[in-house]
């Protein structure tokens, strides 16, 4: 088995401090909660920025580039910026895939919409196409993050057309209010259908998050963990920190015997090349 990529999900773009007080929203705060998961032992970040002005979600240039310098100066992490934008808001292509001019490493490529809140979270198939060009232009691994079955029917498709190269890298997202439910056997189904050289992660969102950490730590993929998925640490507990989820999840690996990657071991086992300052 390979070694855990622990991946932290430090802030996403939709849960707001009036439910989460310790959610960070400023690129200072972004950085700092990157860099306690990065010490706990994380070796990718999953990046969103907000309007440090109303806590909102935004694919400002200048605030995703002031993280971005940040952590490539004080870290040696694996940097996966969003293109999601702001889910349900929609926002267009270009403002969508502004992160990738830093690029990352990795970036997160959503196969599929999906009804999520009130909204829907498209995801057409032009903005697919276009985003898989600019990720293979830039030289940046897509994050094929999967909210159900037919979105890897999708990114089997785009490997078969040419748009996405083997091997895949799968992000389960499971438990979404419309999305494959987060349980064993939806699992399951969901990994009979990616390609045996592919890697995956696992994401479960709010109370499944620790069960579904298990199946990745267990079954040979890696875990995505931190406040963008899920805000509580225990049952009505709130998480204070990041680094809270990362130092449980290494604690459990180490209790289980399955090593953690290091940013080098990741970009190894996902195929990377070096980040641009590293
Ligand atoms: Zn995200």
């Amino acid at each position: 088995m390979d070694r855990l990529i622990i991946t932290a999900a430090i802030t996403g773009s939709r849960i707001t401090r009036d439910i989460a007080p310790h959610i960070p929203y400023t690129p200072e705060e972004i950085v700092q909660s990157s860099i306690e998961c990065w010490n706990a032992g994380a070796s990718i970040v999953h990046i969103h920025v907000r309007d440090p002005k109303t806590g909102l979600g935004t694919q400002d240039f200048t605030l995703f580039q002031k993280v971005v310098n940040r952590l490539r100066e004080q870290t040696d992490l694996v940097l996966c910026l969003t293109t999601s934008g702001i889910p349900g808001r929609n926002l267009p292509t270009k403002e969508r895939l502004i992160p990738l001019e830093l690029e990352p490493e990795l970036a997160s490529l959503d196969a599929g919409s999906i009804n999520l809140g009130k909204g829907v979270f498209s995801n057409p198939p032009d903005f697919l196409d276009e985003a898989a060009k600019r990720m293979k232009e830039k030289g940046v691994k897509p994050e094929i993050e999967i909210f159900d079955s037919g979105m890897i029917v999708t990114a089997l498709r785009m490997q078969q057309e040419g748009k996405l190269d083997e091997p895949l890298h799968f992000q389960f997202v499971l438990g979404t209010p419309s999305g494959a439910p987060a349980t064993h056997k939806s699992f399951l189904h969901l990994y009979e259908h990616i390609p045996k050289k592919s890697t995956w992660s696992i994401i479960g969102v709010g109370k499944s998050h620790l069960p579904m950490s298990m199946i990745g730590l267990t079954m040979g993929g890696h875990v995505r963990v931190g406040m963008e998925d899920n805000i509580y640490y225990d049952k009505g507990v709130l998480a204070t920190s990041n680094a809270q989820f990362v130092e449980r999840i290494v604690r459990i690996a180490k209790a289980y015997g399955r090593e953690v990657a290091s940013p080098d071991d990741t970009r190894t086992i996902l195929g990377l090349r070096e980040s641009k300052d590293t």
